[in-house]
């Protein structure tokens, strides 16, 4: 078999059915609220999809609530296995801003948005990013019991790591929704519908 070549760059991108989904969604989402049902919302349908796993995850501005990006998990439909929700919406953010910080003095503060506590690689991704609240449906090893995904080895006090770099960590926002999107998924996990991408 023919190996291929070097590759030189590489895509992660949003599922067409995302711009479908935000057609009924304004702007701006001044209510944290609104903020997170949106995430459980596009949870639930990227599983379904074939897209990646029930996460998905917003960048907005803190002030305002203005949404900056949209991300889901497209490990499955991009092939990338770090394309979690919050590595897609961090980086469509920093792209549409033009920079990698989105913290950037004299800038508007920016907020992520997620429907779980992100896993051992996005709390890194997020820690680096340069966002100023970390706000969240959910927290927990539900995740892992419900839905077999391995988080990683995360440290204990992981709130308190975030907050010591000044990034504020909201959790337990809408924890029983976020757990419903989990539920959905496992039934469908157990029938053999779908795959969990865990490597090895
Ligand atoms: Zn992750």
């Amino acid at each position: 078999m023919d190996f291929p070549p070097l590759a030189s760059s590489f895509e992660i991108s949003l599922p067409d059915w995302v711009a479908k989904e935000l057609s009924d969604v304004p702007d701006t989402l001044p209510e944290r609220q609104d903020r997170i049902a949106l995430v459980n919302r596009l949870a639930a349908r990227n599983w379904r999809e074939g897209s990646g796993g029930p996460f998905a995850a917003l960048v907005v501005d803190a002030g305002t609530g203005r949404i900056v990006s949209v991300g889901v998990n497209v490990v499955l439909s991009s092939g990338i296995s770090s394309a979690h929700a919050e590595v897609v919406a961090l980086g469509l953010a920093q792209a549409r801003l033009g920079r990698w910080n989105l913290g950037a003095q004299g800038r508007p503060e920016h907020e992520l948005v997620v429907n779980w506590r992100p896993c051992v690689q996005c709390y890194g991704a997020a820690m680096w990013s340069g966002i100023t609240t970390l706000a969240l449906a959910g927290s927990g090893p539900e995740v892992e019991e419900i839905t077999t995904f391995d988080e990683g080895p995360m440290v204990e006090d992981w709130a308190g790591a975030f907050e010591a770099r000044g990034i504020r960590a909201l959790d337990g926002l809408a924890k029983a929704d976020a757990l419903e999107v989990f539920r959905e998924y496992r039934a469908a996990l157990g029938a053999g519908e779908i795959t969990v991408y865990n490597a090895r």
